[in-house]
């Protein structure tokens, strides 16, 4: 495994590639946006022109795209254009990591077989600081072989790779633990402004709730107070990170997921109307943890 191909740089696949660099590989990359091919460029990766370009004679490939139709259309193509599945090896194994709904993943993955190429589901956790570090979880959905192959891949980028099942199991795990998470993050949040209007110290009630029984990641890692925590979005006016936008993305796909088997979400069906409200007032591009907006905001 030497080469790879990186679709998609953008918070979450431009330090995934760079990782990707920094463990020795020769990376092929490509994104509708000039800026981010260069960032990579200088870092030493290749620059292509198109994605397929960037995908021919390579060993695997990497896409962090927004959501299922791009990653549709960029794996299968249009009537006049290549999809990555007409111009790949039959050898490349094919990792996308992009958060989607599991019909699109599955959908893919069935393609790619009927042309014998091994295609997994492999979307990430961790954030945009465990992309930097190299610390992210992967959820895959693979057959055996498969993820045996991407596995070496995800290692270099990853420090925890799971086989949640076949194909379309790891996006499957993956929006129902977005869906956790923006509960815990929501319900932080509140807890968080009713303790500062009772004139708690925010500080303070983050350590005292970290480690009581309300403890969990978001007081752990990604504190929404402003100014609880350092390097976090909500230190710098919850810039980068996690976008409301996908995160709503997630919570429809949950939503989706859950009418599919006739599974009750009530809380996570309360998320996405909350979510859904602050994207609405404008909040969309800022990070998830902005929700604290909601409940600080007079
Ligand atoms: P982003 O919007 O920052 O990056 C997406 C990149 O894909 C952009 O640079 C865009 O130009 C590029 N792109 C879109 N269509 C393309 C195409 N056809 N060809 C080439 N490039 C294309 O989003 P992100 O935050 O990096 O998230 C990417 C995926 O990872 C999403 O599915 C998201 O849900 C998931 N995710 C994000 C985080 C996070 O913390 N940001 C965490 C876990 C999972």
């Amino acid at each position: 495994m030497k080469t790879i191909a990186f679709i998609g740089l953008g918070n979450m696949g431009g330090p995934m590639a760079a990782n990707l660099l920094k463990a020795g590989f020769s990376v092929n990359v490509f994104d509708l946006v000039p800026e981010a091919i260069a960032k990579l460029v200088e870092q030493g990766a290749t620059a292509f022109d198109s994605a397929t370009d960037a995908a021919k004679s390579v060993d695997a490939v990497v896409t962090m795209l927004p959501a299922g139709k791009h990653v549709k259309s960029l794996y299968l193509g249009f009537v006049d254009q290549d999809g990555l599945l007409d111009v790949v090896n039959a050898d490349t194994v094919l990792i996308d990591s992009s958060t989607i709904d599991a019909e699109s993943a599955k959908l893919v993955a069935n393609q790619a077989a009927e042309k014998g190429i091994e295609f997994i589901d492999a979307p990430v956790s961790g954030g945009t600081a465990g992309a930097a570090a190299g610390t992210l979880t992967f959820i895959c959905g693979a057959s055996d072989a498969a993820f045996d192959k991407a596995k070496p891949v995800l290692e270099a980028m990853g420090a925890n790779i799971f086989h949640a099942g076949s194909a379309g199991a790891g996006q499957v795990a993956k929006i129902c633990n977005n869906m956790l998470l923006s509960v815990l993050m929501v319900g932080t949040s509140e807890a968080l402004q009713l303790g500062k209007d009772h004139g708690l110290d925010p500080k303070v009630l983050s350590e005292i709730m970290k480690v009581s029984s309300g403890g969990n990641w978001t007081l752990e890692k990604y504190n929404p107070c402003p100014d609880v925590m350092e390097s976090v979005p909500s230190s710098n006016d919850y810039q980068g990170g996690f976008m409301v936008d996908l995160m709503v993305k997630d919570l429809g796909l949950s939503q989706e997921a859950a009418l599919l088997t006739n599974s009750s979400t009530p809380m996570g069906a309360l998320a996405r109307s909350l979510y859904v409200n602050h994207a609405r007032q404008g909040h969309g591009r800022r990070d998830f943890s902005s929700i604290f907006e909601q409940f600080s905001k007079k």
